[in-house]
């Protein structure tokens, strides 16, 4: 049993975070409770007579137990002081369990987002960019590493698009099941098929709109997402990507991508009708190699099925192929892993997305594990490894990563790509350095505003399709305000 207790509900989060991640799956959050408030500053952290871990944050109570942490404010940032709180937290934890994470006390999602301003700030090489991580946040060397040259190739490829520019999203939420592990918005295609042309009509009007609240503008980028933009009917595919067409100037963007990420949604002629229209990436995701796995995954298509619509596409003349892979899916070994890279190598996709599998609120995957109980005995830090040296050899370089809240092995997903097949509307959502304007349903839409502020505002769209479908003239006006403001 750990049980934590605090009475600073700032802490609440980080220091949560930080005991799920030493901890995972230990119930941790049935014992999470809030201490009486006291007067001043301080931490504490005990063990009792059964050797149970208990952390406490109180203000100003002089503790004669364990470990006491103590500051002096005066003269120190929020920042400052908030990470001498998450260290103390985070030694704490890895003295008593024996363990380090790799990205240490780091629990947000944008890793590369704070190293790269690091490095422009103080000025850093990758040595005093590792000691400063380390010293810090308690990063791993390797991982310190891996995000200094992310972010100095992001950087790079990032420079065209800080002036301001914005990219457009538009959101399918169809697919033809529901996998266990997803927590997008998906609805079953062949349930909720009676309203995909209700949905495009409700996609043509938010199309017509943006042209007007952006002015025309062009954007720099146009990624169709899901769900599964290719669940729909070819008739219904080839009616979605005329109207963007008509609305976008496609040819002016500099990608222009379509999730096609489950086989069993494509054909060689939806795969056409996608190249005719000027899509140049798409995706094409196996998660894993193993049959076995993505029937129990609930993914209902075989790796035959991969390997023919990759070949489809292909054929049809794509030539930047994503593929996405899942590390830590239920049941899977290191050798499950491999093999699954193995053919992954014999594809030789142009770009690779490896997720370390995370359990989510909405997933299905959270009734299996406390059915199953563990989800697989796989030791994520090889596994992933492994995926780096597969993408190497396949002659990629990592370009992107973030991180999501219980991910397996407190570890990362990263994007690998080869030379000029970057993603590069994956690098731009990650590290928030242009506007997102979202379309369709369960969509976010994110005004980056350029005054050198950073500040940043959001507004979504309704998750539920049937309200969206309704209230679409509601959703058009948010976006209205939101973008239709000056900087
Ligand atoms: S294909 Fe993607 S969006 Fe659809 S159910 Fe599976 S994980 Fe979710």
């Amino acid at each position: 049993m750990i049980r934590l207790s605090y009475n600073d509900e700032s802490l609440e989060y980080d220091a949560y975070a930080l005991l799920t991640s030493f901890y995972p799956g230990q119930g941790t959050e049935q014992q999470l409770c809030i201490a009486d408030p006291c007067a001043a500053d301080g931490m504490h952290l005990s063990r009792n007579e059964k050797g149970d871990v208990e952390i406490s944050f109180h203000k100003g109570e002089a503790f004669p137990d364990d470990r006491t942490y103590s500051h002096a404010a005066e003269g120190k940032t929020e920042h400052d002081i908030k990470w001498a709180r998450k260290r103390f937290v985070y030694d704490t934890l890895a003295d008593y369990s024996g363990l380090s994470l790799p990205w240490g006390g780091l629990t947000g999602v944008r890793p590369t987002k704070l190293i790269l301003g690091s490095v422009t700030e103080r000025g850093l090489d990758e040595d005093g960019l590792a000691a400063y991580m380390k010293e810090q946040y308690r990063v791993s060397d390797e991982k310190a590493r891996l995000g200094y040259r992310i972010a100095m190739l992001e950087d790079k490829l990032l420079a065209p698009f800080r002036g301001g520019g914005y990219s457009l999203y538009i959101g399918i939420p169809f697919c033809p099941s529901t996998c266990l592990y997803c927590s997008f918005l998906s609805y079953s295609v062949k349930a909720f098929g009676k309203y995909v042309n209700e949905y495009l009509d409700c996609v043509e009007r938010e199309l017509s709109a943006m042209e007007e609240i952006m002015e025309g503008r062009a954007p720099d980028t146009v990624y169709i997402g899901g769900g599964t933009p290719t669940a729909l009917s070819a008739e219904e595919l080839s009616r979605l990507l005329e109207m963007i067409r008509r609305h976008v100037p496609i040819d002016k963007a500099a990608e222009f991508t379509v999730e096609a990420g489950r086989p069993d949604s494509l054909d060689g002629e939806k795969l056409r009708i996608m190249k005719g229209a000027g899509c140049g990436r798409i995706s094409v995701n196996p998660q894993t190699f193993r049959d076995e796995t993505l029937k129990l995954i609930g993914r209902r298509h075989s790796v035959e099925q991969v390997t023919e619509a990759y070949c489809a596409a292909r054929d049809a003349g794509f030539e930047n192929i994503n593929m996405d892979l899942i590390l830590g899916l239920p049941g899977e070994s290191l050798s499950d892993v491999e093999y699954t890279l193995k053919r992954v190598e014999e594809l030789a996709p142009d770009s690779l997305t490896v997720h370390s599998l995370a359990l989510k609120r909405a997933a299905k995957m959270r009734e299996w594990v406390a059915e199953h109980g563990q989800i697989s005995g796989l030791d994520h830090e090889r596994a992933m490894k492994k995926a780096l040296e597969t993408a190497e050899s396949l002659g990629m370089k990592p370009y992107y990563l973030y991180r999501q809240k219980n991910i397996a092995g407190a570890l990362e997903n990263t994007g690998f790509a080869k030379e000029g097949k970057y993603g590069l509307y994956n690098i731009l959502i990650m590290e928030e350095v242009q506007s997102i304007y979202a379309i369709g349903a369960g969509t976010v839409s994110k005004k980056v505003f350029t005054d050198g502020s950073g500040r940043i505002e959001r507004c979504d769209t309704h998750k539920d399709l049937s309200l969206y479908l309704s209230d679409i003239e509601a959703m058009i006006e948010r976006k209205r305000r939101l973008f239709g403001a000056t900087d």
